[in-house]
């Protein structure tokens, strides 16, 4: 449920400050701390998971209300258009291991990804 070495289970247990914008009953949004568009706001479920599809594979309801509250994000930052990134395994670039979509929008974005 919790590991308490856990950068993103400090803060959905409020241990480390974040700026919350939006609160779920399975997941909580909040601003990363270094932004990579107007918008880049990480949505992780409260319980801890190292990444989507273990958090998926344990709680669908919960890999569902992560994508929801990625679109409800991005609508209440006025964005129709947004990418939902999943960063799975170091060698992708996944940093911490508690499962988080990455909302970004407000910038025009390249495809594929670098
Ligand atoms: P990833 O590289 O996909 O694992 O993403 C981890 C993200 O967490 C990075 O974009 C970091 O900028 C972000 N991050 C790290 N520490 C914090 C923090 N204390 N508050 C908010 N975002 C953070
Ligand atoms: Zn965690």
């Amino acid at each position: 449920m919790s590991d308490p070495d856990c950068l993103f289970c400090k803060i959905v247990a409020g241990e480390i400050p974040a700026e919350i914008v939006h609160e779920g009953e399975r997941t909580i949004a909040f601003r990363d701390i270094s932004p990579q568009a107007p918008t880049h706001v990480l949505v992780v479920p409260r319980d801890h998971e190292p990444n989507a599809a273990a958090t998926a594979h344990t709680d669908a309801a919960t890999f569902a209300e992560i994508a929801l509250t990625a679109r409800a994000v991005a609508t209440a930052e006025g964005y129709d258009d947004y990418r939902l990134v999943f960063n799975t395994g170091a060698g992708v670039g996944q940093t911490v291991f508690h499962t988080h979509g990455h909302v970004l929008a407000g910038r025009p974005m390249g495809w594929p990804p670098g």
